[in-house]
Order: C-alpha cells, then sequence, then structure tokens
C-alpha cells in the first residue's frame, strides 16, 4: 500500500466512493522537458505507449457499442483512426529525434501547438477535432507516464484531472467511473453539475492534486466532508466502510418512502419536487426516482454528439422525444440555450470575449447569433402536442422579456395557433429581481438559478476555485435577497420554482420551504431524499426557522441553526448531514 493521506475541497453532498486513483494529465506543470540519455530507447517507449493507447480505445469502443448511444461509440472509432494518423505515428518521433527531449513533453507540447489552429477556427468542425486531438493525446501521455500498469480501463476507477469539461465528464461516465476529483471548479460549475446529476461521487477545487497522486493509489473520495483519502489505513477504511453503509441504509429509507403522491409539508403545503436534467439519457432513470416534473432540462448538451444545431423539425422532435420518454407523462420545462463560457458546444462559432460568463451568453447569444428564434418555434409547436414550459436564461433587462413577447406572437400567428405552453424566465441575474414586478403580466414562472445568482450577487466566479469560500450557500447576505426575490415572485401570484445547485443540498430544504418556494427542482439521484425531507417539514415551523436565519451574521452561524434544526426534526439523517 502507498504513502497514506488526505486531501480537502469543498463539500458536495455526493457519496462515499472508493476505487483505485486515474490520472489525466492535462497541465504541462506535471511533465518538464529533459534531455534523454538514451534516444532509441525513448522512440521504443513511445511505440509501447501508442500501442497501449490504441487498445484502449479499442477495449472502451467495444465495451461501448451495446450501452452508449451510437454516436459516443462513434467517437471512439474517429479516436481509433486519429491514432494512427502520421501526427502521433511520425510527427513525434521525428521530433524526439530532432531535439533529444523525454516523449511525453514532445507529445503534451506538439498536441497543444497543433491545436491552437484548431482552437482559434471558426469551422465547428474543426474545434472539434482539436479536441479530439487533445483526447487521444492525453491517452499516449497516460501510458508514457505509467510504463508498468497494466490498462484495465476506467471501469470504477477515480478519475484525477486539473479539469473537466462537461462533455468530456459525458464522455468518461460511460466508461463506469465512480467519481471525479477536479484542482479546479467549485460545486455549481457545470462540470459539478453534471457529475451530480449522473449519480457521480465528486469532489473539486483540491490544489495540484494531480501531482500528489498515483495512478493506482486507492482513492476514498467523502463528499458529505469534502474530503478525499489516499491510501487510507485500516481503522480509517473501516469508519469510513461503516459511513458508507449508514448511506446505504438511508438511501434505502429515502427509495421505501418515495411515492409519486404528491409531495407537502405535515401542515399540507404542496411542494412540487422536480428533477433538473441535461441529457437525454438521464430520462431512464426517473422512473424509480418519481419526480412530480422536470424543472429544468438544460439543452446545452442535449445535441452534443451533432456536427450543427438542428434544424426546427428535428429540434420539435427531440423535444417530442423527451415529453414523451419521462415517466407518468410529468410536465417538463425546457430551457433554451444558456451556451456560455464552459456550455459552448463545438457547433458554435467562437467569439474571443474578455469574460464570456458576463458577455455574449443565454439569451444574449441566442439573439445575436439567431439561434434562439428556431429553438423558440420548435418548443412552442412541440408544446402544441404534450405538456411542455419553456424556460429562458439569462434575462436581465425588460427589453429582452418584451423581445421574447414579440417572437412568441409571431410564431403563434406564423402558425395560427394558441399559445398552449407556459412561458418563463430565470431569475439569475440580480437585475431580474427588480423586473419582476413590471413583467408579471407577461410570463407564467419563474426559476431561480442560484449558481449564477450566487456568482453576481457576490461577484464571485462560480468557476474560480481560489474563491470558493466566498461562494457559500449559506452566506446570510444571499439568503436574505433570495428571499426577496421569491417574495416578489409570490406577491405577483407567479409560480415560483427553484432549480440552482442549493436545491440539491438537503441543509438548505427547509430554509427554501421557510421562504415560500412552490418547487425544488434538484438532481436526479437527491429527488427521493428531498421528498422524504419536505415531507417530515412544517410549512409554519420553516417560515419562523427562516425568519431566524436571516438575522443572522455568517454562515458559521447559519450551519450551527441548521444543526440545530436537523437535529430537532430529523435526528436519523442528522448523523450523515453532520459528521
Ligand atoms: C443556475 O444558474 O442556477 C442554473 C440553474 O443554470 P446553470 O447552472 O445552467 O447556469
Ligand atoms: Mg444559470
Amino acid at each position: 500500500m502507498g504513502e497514506q493521506d488526505s486531501f480537502i475541497g469543498k463539500k458536495t453532498y455526493s457519496k462515499i466512493a472508493f476505487g483505485e486513483a486515474y490520472i489525466i494529465y492535462q497541465e504541462s506543470h506535471s511533465i518538464q522537458p529533459h534531455r534523454v540519455k538514451n534516444i532509441p530507447e525513448e522512440i521504443k517507449i513511445l511505440k509501447k505507449a501508442l500501442e497501449k493507447a490504441k487498445n484502449e480505445i479499442i477495449k472502451i469502443k467495444n465495451s461501448l457499442e451495446n450501452r452508449a448511444p451510437y454516436e459516443i461509440f462513434a467517437i471512439f472509432e474517429m479516436y481509433e483512426l486519429l491514432i494512427d494518423d502520421f501526427f502521433f505515428q511520425k510527427e513525434i518521433e521525428e521530433e524526439i529525434l530532432k531535439t533529444g527531449l523525454n516523449a511525453p513533453f514532445i507529445l503534451y507540447s506538439k498536441t497543444e501547438e497543433r491545436v491552437v489552429f484548431f482552437d482559434k477556427s471558426e469551422d465547428p468542425l474543426v474545434r472539434k477535432g482539436g479536441d479530439d486531438i487533445r483526447f487521444v493525446s492525453d491517452k499516449i501521455i497516460f501510458h508514457l507516464l505509467k510504463q508498468n500498469q497494466e490498462e484495465k480501463g476506467l471501469q470504477d476507477k477515480i478519475l484525477i484531472a486539473q479539469k473537466l469539461s462537461p462533455l468530456d465528464l459525458i464522455l468518461y461516465s460511460y466508461q463506469g467511473i465512480k467519481g471525479i476529483v477536479l484542482e479546479e471548479g467549485d460545486t455549481t460549475s457545470h462540470v459539478a453539475i453534471v457529475a451530480h446529476s449522473m449519480g457521480l461521487s465528486y469532489i473539486l477545487g483540491i490544489p495540484n492534486i494531480t501531482s500528489k497522486v498515483k495512478n493506482g493509489d486507492t482513492i476514498v473520495l467523502d463528499g458529505f466532508q469534502g474530503v478525499i483519502y489516499k491510501n487510507p489505513h485500516q481503522q480509517k477504511m473501516s469508519e469510513l466502510i461503516k459511513k458508507m453503509q449508514k448511506q446505504g441504509e438511508l438511501e434505502q429509507l429515502f427509495k421505501n418512502s418515495n411515492n409519486e403522491k404528491q409531495t407537502t409539508t405535515i401542515d399540507n403545503k404542496p411542494i412540487i419536487i422536480q428533477a433538473n436534467l441535461a441529457i437525454f439519457e438521464e430520462i431512464s432513470k426517473l422512473k424509480a426516482l418519481k419526480p412530480e416534473g422536470v424543472g429544468l432540462f438544460r439543452t446545452e448538451f442535449l445535441f452534443h454528439e451533432e456536427h450543427e444545431i438542428p434544424s426546427i423539425n428535428r429540434q420539435v422532435a427531440k423535444y417530442i422525444d423527451i415529453a414523451t420518454a419521462v415517466p407518468n407523462s410529468i410536465p417538463v420545462t425546457i430551457r433554451t440555450f444558456d451556451f456560455s463560457a464552459d456550455k459552448t458546444p463545438f457547433t458554435l462559432k467562437h467569439i474571443e470575449q474578455h469574460n464570456p460568463t458576463i458577455g455574449l451568453r443565454g439569451i444574449r447569444y441566442a439573439i445575436y447569433s439567431n439561434i434562439f428564434k428556431e429553438q423558440f418555434e420548435a418548443l412552442i409547436l412541440a408544446s402544441q402536442k404534450l405538456s411542455i414550459k419553456i424556460l429562458i436564461p439569462m434575462v436581465s433587462s425588460i427589453t429582452e422579456v418584451e423581445y421574447l413577447k414579440k417572437v412568441e406572437a409571431e410564431i403563434l400567428s406564423q402558425y395560427n395557433i394558441e399559445k398552449k405552453h407556459k412561458l418563463g424566465i430565470m431569475i439569475e441575474v440580480p437585475s431580474s429581481v427588480y423586473l419582476i414586478n413590471d413583467i408579471a403580466n407577461l410570463i407564467d414562472f419563474l426559476s431561480f438559478g442560484t449558481n449564477d445568482l450566487m456568482q453576481f450577487f457576490l461577484a464571485a466566479d462560480r468557476g474560480n476555485h481560489f474563491i470558493n469560500d466566498l461562494k457559500n450557500p449559506l452566506e446570510p447576505t444571499f439568503l436574505r435577497f433570495l428571499n426577496f426575490a421569491v417574495q416578489e415572485g409570490l406577491k405577483n401570484n407567479l409560480f415560483t420554482s427553484i432549480c440552482g445547485e442549493i436545491a440539491s443540498n438537503p441543509l438548505l430544504i427547509p430554509i427554501l420551504v421557510g421562504m415560500g418556494f412552490e418547487s425544488i427542482s434538484c438532481s436526479p439521484f437527491v429527488i427521493p431524499e428531498v421528498k422524504n425531507i419536505v415531507s417530515r417539514l412544517s410549512f409554519e415551523e420553516c417560515k419562523r426557522f427562516k425568519d431566524n436565519i436571516l438575522k443572522l451574521k455568517t454562515p458559521k452561524e447559519v450551519e450551527e441553526e441548521i444543526y440545530n434544526f436537523i437535529n430537532a426534526n430529523y435526528p436519523d439523517i442528522s448523523e450523515l448531514l453532520i459528521k
């Protein structure tokens, strides 16, 4: 057993997972140049790594054949062709001969040199090509750095990387990984959201973890504590196993109490518990989880395998597929594209922006690029047939809402149809909170996106791990602002749902109920737990609790009050949430 250690990141409330570390090398800090003593030997090592990487790709491809959608299988078919390309098979070798430098460094630096051209291209297919080259190169580097490890694929591994895009994670998840640990990111970054929604264990924001852990180390990832243990000793391991068993028992308890009945508090206030989804394949998990709706279907990743944004007809068919595939014909809220910094598919034209998160993103990008009209049209047409609500992201001014209404009227008149859909906006830019009064008669519902609302309210980038402590959902100033925002919605008789990551955090549920949210839309795997918690709460008591919480000054004080509340109201799960 290797050296034992532990590392602290941020609590994610994801469950405990055990597995062997698999490191993805992405940064030059872990691959330094040096002159090799024996160049022919270095070339031999390179050739061996190429062969191993190719075998690995073929193995993954074969394992995906009946498990993942065809498009994902096809990506690995293409990787297989790519690894035989002149670049990998000859150019790298020639560069080693020329410079006398080590193969991992040459491969890493030549790849980066090459993909710059791809990254800057206007053509989406070319840009996608750059990502593909990086993927194959990472695989070869893995084998170069780990000469003697027998390759067993990613099944049951804990992936350790500097950063990952949400799309990379989707791809890895099909290969059976158990969890991820990243140096960058935070609980509200999109890669974390995808991890949560796929039921993976994950911890983000642990600096330099890729150089502190070796491939093959045993990793235990405890999302409730935000800690990862490397090669834990016997006593620690037994403790963690006990905790894992407790989690298993609670999961069973939540499952047993889960039913299709409308969730209400003990004093009969109905709270609709819905699911947040991001990819089509997730729908199949819903049957067992029994949500009462889909409160947020992010469409950014919906067409991830396509080479361009599909035509209106193909989009209509996809939205109808979604609304047909959900169990019990529950209503589905589909959000229009919210393309931004870490959610831009390769199909879109790359626009250099100094700060894309507060630049041309969401509805702003969609209007600018004209893709909005087509998607809106497709959603309106799909909603003529099935229960689909349309949600618009990143609204920040009345002009945008007026534009939405104008386009909506044009589409309805073009097809000579009645409005059957409900139209809602995300409340995720602080200015939109102060719009609610003025637009209440134009829209039907509000969905509170606290991931963005918090980053803009606190001026704290949700993806920046240097300021993870600032982005505390228990921050009283933010909770006061959120409470004010919900009251604006309720006062105007708009249906209010919350879909940011704080809605998936069991600690926050009593406060959200107390604020008066009519719906909580959360990560699919926490639905049974959230339903269980809500059905034990008294709305009247939650209101009083929330009022007390809003008077507090620090996140620490808020946390203590929540723990007291949990101990008093559901002691059986307090052990899991608090320790
Ligand atoms: C949010 O901002 O809270 C939200 C739900 O949207 P996204 O995470 O996709 O930005
Ligand atoms: Mg958002």
